[in-house]
Formats: structure tokens, C-alpha cells, sequence
């Protein structure tokens, strides 16, 4: 009976890679928001290869996500100009996916809220979405990753990784 299990990841799929769902009011983005140097980095690079007439996405600040993530690979805020990408992603042999999963928020920038609507809701990915997000070599072998349970066994490592680490500190600190 793995089916349905199966099914139900690969439409969760769409909601690992969501625009943040709730776009908050306004359009500055709070001073707090300090962007992180390497995937900065990564972002323009990316901007310049794939969105070269784009400059504005190169204001958007990309950062790591301080809550721990069960679901939510990376997230896009359109209106306030920030990624955030998952701690989960951090160690070094994940950092291949990085490209292909900054490049997919990309396309949301990219795109903005000028995208298709089905009735009243918006596809975040829709067919305008996903030609854009193909030009990516490794768009395929990040979905695949994911459906393959990669990012699961993500989350469970950084998990057993962190208490790990609280065990230590706990026995350190006595
Ligand atoms: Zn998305």
C-alpha cells in the first residue's frame, strides 16, 4: 500500500516550493532580514545567467530560514522581497540542490503576482511556471530528489544532527 502515501508526496511537491503563502501588507521588508552571503551570491549569479534583463530580482534578500522546516524547501515572498531557504539544506552534500531550488523561487520573482488564475486561485505554478523553471538543468532531478524521499531523510538527519549537539552541550555544560 505505498501508493497513496507516494501520491500524496508528489502533490506536496507544488506546497515545498510555494511562494509564501501569506503576502505580508505593505512592500518593505523588515531591517532585520540579513541575507546570507553565499546564497546572495548564489542568487545573482543565477539572475544573471537565466533572468539577464531582471535586475530588480537582484534586490530581493535570500537568507536561511531560522524555524526548522518539516515541509517548506524554500519559500518566496513576492511583496516583501525575501527567500528564505530551509536550515534542513545547509550541510555541504546537499549543496547541489541549492541552484535548482533558488532558481525555482527565481521564477516566482520572476513572475511575480502577474500569473495565471484558475477562478479565483492563482497557479503559482502554472504552465507560464513551469517553462520558465525547466530552463534549469536540474529542475527534473530536484522534484525527483524530493518524491524520492531526499529531502525527508534532510530533515531527519538535521534533526538527529541538532540533538546531537544539545547532547554535547549538555554534557559540557554538566
Ligand atoms: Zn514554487
Amino acid at each position: 500500500m505505498r501508493r497513496p502515501v507516494q501520491l500524496s508526496l508528489i502533490r506536496n511537491i507544488a506546497a515545498w516550493l510555494m511562494p509564501a503563502a501569506r503576502p505580508a501588507r505593505g512592500l518593505s521588508r523588515p531591517k532585520a532580514v540579513r541575507s546570507a552571503p553565499d546564497l546572495q551570491q548564489l542568487w545573482r549569479t543565477l539572475r544573471e545567467e537565466y533572468f539577464p534583463e531582471c535586475r530588480h530580482i537582484d534586490e530581493f534578500v535570500v537568507t536561511w530560514s531560522k524555524r526548522r522546516q518539516k515541509r517548506v524547501l524554500a519559500s518566496c515572498n513576492i511583496r516583501r522581497r525575501v527567500v528564505h531557504v530551509a536550515q534542513e539544506l545547509a550541510p555541504q552534500e546537499l549543496e547541489g540542490w541549492l541552484s535548482p531550488l533558488l532558481h525555482h523561487e527565481m521564477c516566482h520573482a520572476a513572475l511575480g503576482e502577474k500569473i495565471e488564475r484558475r477562478g479565483r486561485k492563482r497557479c503559482w505554478h502554472g504552465r507560464e511556471f513551469k517553462r520558465l523553471a525547466a530552463r534549469h538543468p536540474l529542475n527534473g532531478s530536484l522534484e525527483r530528489w524530493i518524491r524520492g524521499g531526499g529531502w525527508l531523510s534532510a530533515v531527519r538527519s538535521h534533526r538527529s544532527r541538532a540533538s546531537a549537539a544539545l547532547r554535547r552541550k549538555r554534557a559540557v555544560d554538566g
